[in-house]
């Protein structure tokens, strides 16, 4: 039977639920368990594919074509499986789903109401994400004291009854902080929000506490005698980033069995482990990432930049982390720079790029910036600057090499320019067959057939799968002008009339795909492209 382990947040938001969501999870992998994770938000949206990324962070594409919150993202790069859309759940699936049934007359005349409905259809769906796994987390986002996370703490409490005691525990993640002017870590907030989670019914089995410096035993046990929570079960994870500071999250893992707490969990959940941890292999890496031999330096050239940095590193965080599994494979630092693509319009700026070892134009929409882009993809291919194209990244690619090398006056895409004159870039009749059918976009995994290539010996494999999210492809129309001017069309779809990859041969690295690898990157196996441009990057670094 599934054991259930439920994370929620207490005192302030982005407290860092998910990672220690993905690193318990690590945990009980490397004791033998099959693991699997829900992540909860208590948004009214049905997913996160409407939401603004600089608001809320990437949107996370499953293989199943979902688009869900980035949570998901991190619970796959630390545990290296595969999720589907299903485990993200968020209030709006939860209503939609009651009031269609209602409209159907599924309820039989009943009153339909907040409880006992809302908490079953919750937990319906949770065991449903479990499938055949041992160990299933339940990230609640938000924090304890919140309205919107009412409805699933109730559900987990119900859960925890149906399932019995030791087959379900709740862990909550608080936030210690140190005033300035005391420079004393105070321990009240988490008391308040244990006692607000109590409100709910629910007795914290674990407190993780976040804070700049590790928990001492005092503080430990003024929460056991304030709470009621054995001091054992308080277990400290300081912040891991700063000056001195590790400064990765692939570390947490390794700071939390300090304490024990892959075996204390188990214990709590009566499960006897299977094997004992190895953590040789994530511990190197992990080191690569602290103390790499090498450094190489990446430019991002996209837009999302007036934003401000914070939002902007989280609409990118899935090419970021893919860019630091690349770098501990191979033993160097990435310094990413994010440049403006506007600023990359005016071509006395070009020269700048030279400074980096490697450049990624990655995916995006809308026409502002893309003649920076374009820009600096000729700069690359001109230049024998490695280069990374994803998505638009791909579809850029295609109409800089139709211009300036296929002569094609003023190619571009539709989504910039409707009236081009050369469309190598469109949406097929097929594909708007599937828009005008409600279909947003290709969406998930799709295959892809590679021709001897470039790319072919990077993945080792003739026929790969990656995930999408785009509307626009490289116009069939064009695909003999490109390959007879030098383009190779090194991947396609089985039936050949989608181009998922290309590259340019004489060229120290010059590699495109329609898809997003980024999104089956995992610190463990770092995605192939990202992996091989890092590698070249290192090697042919004049820097
Ligand atoms: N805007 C492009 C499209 O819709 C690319 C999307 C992307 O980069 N994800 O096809």
């Amino acid at each position: 039977m599934t054991k259930y382990i439920v994370v929620a947040g207490g005192v302030i938001s982005g407290v860092g639920k998910g990672v220690a969501t993905a690193s318990i999870g690590k945990i009980l992998q490397e004791y033998g368990f099959s693991v699997t994770a829900v992540k909860i938000d208590p948004y009214l949206n049905c997913d996160a594919g409407t939401m603004r990324p600089t608001e809320h962070g990437e949107v996370w594409v499953t293989d199943d074509g979902g688009e869900t919150d980035q949570d998901l993202g991190t619970y796959e790069r630390f545990l290296d499986i595969q999720l589907p859309r299903t485990n993200n759940i968020t209030t709006g699936q939860i209503y939609r789903t009651i009031l269609e049934k209602e409209r159907r007359g599924d309820f039989l005349g009943q009153t339909v109401q907040f409880i006992p409905h809302i908490p079953e259809e919750i937990n319906k769906r949770i065991k449903e994400s479990t499938k055949d796994h041992d160990i299933c987390l339940v990230e609640i986002g938000g924090t304890i004291g919140d309205y919107e996370n009412i409805p699933f703490l109730l559900a987990t409490r119900s859960l925890k009854r149906e399932v019995g005691k030791d087959s379900l525990i709740h862990i909550l993640v608080t936030y210690l902080p140190i005033p300035s002017h005391i420079e004393e870590m105070k321990t009240k907030p988490t008391q308040m929000s244990i006692k607000l989670l109590e409100e709910s019914g629910i007795h914290p089995d674990f407190i993780l506490c976040r804070g700049k410096t590790a928990l001492d035993k005092v503080r430990k046990k003024k929460i056991e005698t304030y709470s009621g929570i054995d001091s054992e079960d308080v277990i400290s994870m300081p912040d891991i980033s700063g000056p001195g500071k590790p400064n990765t999250v692939y570390v947490v893992p390794l700071e939390l069995e300090e304490e024990n707490l892959g075996e204390k969990v188990l214990k709590k959940l009566k499960l006897e482990k299977k094997k004992n941890p190895d953590w040789t292999s994530w511990k190197e890496k992990v080191s690569k990432l602290i103390n790499p031999m090498n450094k190489t330096k990446i430019a991002i050239v996209g837009k999302y930049l007036n934003i401000g940095d914070y939002s902007l590193r989280d609409s990118y965080i899935s090419i970021s982390e893919a860019l630091k599994h690349a770098g501990a494979n191979n033993d160097t630092k990435i310094e990413v720079s994010w440049l403006n693509s506007k600023d990359l319009e005016d071509p006395t700026n070009l020269p700048q790029l030279n400074e980096f070892d490697g450049i990624i134009i990655p995916g995006g929409f809308g026409s502002s910036g893309t003649e920076g882009k374009i820009n600096t993809i000729k700069f690359c291919r001109e230049n024998n600057l490695p280069f990374l194209g994803l998505c638009y990244g791909l579809q850029f690619a295609v109409v800089e090499f139709a211009r300036n090398v296929c002569g094609l006056v003023n190619a571009n895409t539709t989504e910039v320019d409707s009236n081009t004159p050369h469309p190598v870039i469109d949406i097929l009749p097929e594909q708007k067959d599937i828009y005008t059918k409600g279909g947003t976009m290709r969406l998930g995994s799709y295959k892809a057939i590679l021709q001897d290539s470039v790319v072919k010996s990077i993945y080792k494999s003739e026929i790969v799968h990656e995930r999408h999210r785009h509307r626009y492809e490289v116009n069939p129309f064009y695909h003999t002008i490109l390959e007879n001017k030098g383009l190779s069309l090194c991947g396609k779809s089985p039936d050949k009339k989608l181009v998922e990859f290309i590259e340019l041969p004489n060229h120290k690295f010059f590699i495109a795909t329609q898809a997003h690898p980024e999104f089956k990157s995992s610190l463990e196996k770092p995605a192939p492209l990202f992996d091989a441009f890092v590698k070249t990057a290192l090697q042919t670094s004049t820097n």
